[in-house]
């Protein structure tokens, strides 16, 4: 499939991210780069207060270092029952240098008196594509509904994927296996808009 594009970087130095958005989008003729494969390399600081802010902040950055269009995410988990945090703060909810395991040692800590028809939860994924000048072009927000459970369950996937139990399933998003889980993740659903906006957009 042809798009507007030839060449799109992937702001994200997480390779798993990488490889799923790769996965995504495979078939239309663009080739992805990494941020490992552009020079030079850029510390962008996440201090906008949304998922959107923080994604366009780093889309922009490095469009504007390395001259490419550039598509950059930002995500999270959203808890109702604590006022949408960890939110953007997510990954460092338990202090800057949290392991995965603290951070749901925090949330299980913070939900400990909250009963099962309030932990509902999403987890959201916002993209930004922008040219190569850094003006965006399209942004996405992608999510995944579900709730938080009790106790771990699982091994697979990151984050706070043992505790989120997504809705309509019976297994943690940590008990699924790869595909099950970017088939209904806040991210597939972010990149599968982002796709259908490159293959037509606007
Ligand atoms: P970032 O988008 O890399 O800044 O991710 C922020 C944080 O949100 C991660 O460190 C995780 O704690 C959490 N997170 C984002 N996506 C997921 C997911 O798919 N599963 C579990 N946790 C996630």
């Amino acid at each position: 499939m042809s798009t507007r594009f030839s060449k799109l970087l992937l702001a994200t130095g997480n390779a798993g991210k990488v490889r799923e958005l790769s996965r995504l989008l495979a078939d239309l003729e663009i080739e992805v780069l990494g941020l490992k494969e552009v020079a030079p390399s850029l510390e962008v600081v996440e201090d906008r207060d949304s998922f959107l802010g923080n994604a366009t902040k780093k889309a922009r950055e490095w469009a504007r270092a390395t001259g490419l269009a550039t598509l950059a995410d930002d995500s999270g988990l959203e808890v109702d029952a604590l006022g949408g945090a960890p939110g953007i703060h997510s990954a460092r909810y338990a202090g800057p240098d949290a392991t995965d395991a603290e951070n749901n040692a925090k949330l299980l800590a913070a939900l400990a008196d909250v009963p099962d028809a309030e932990r509902t939860a999403r987890f959201r994924c916002a993209l930004v594509l922008v040219d190569a000048e850094g003006e965006v072009l399209h942004h996405t927000d992608g999510r995944c509904e579900g709730r938080i459970l009790r106790a771990p369950r699982g091994e697979g996937g990151f984050g706070y994927d043992p505790l989120f139990l997504p809705e309509g399933e019976s297994r943690a998003m940590a008990e699924l296996a790869p595909e099950e889980k970017n088939a209904i993740s806040h991210r597939a659903h972010a990149s599968a808009a982002m796709k259908a906006w490159l293959v037509a957009p606007e």
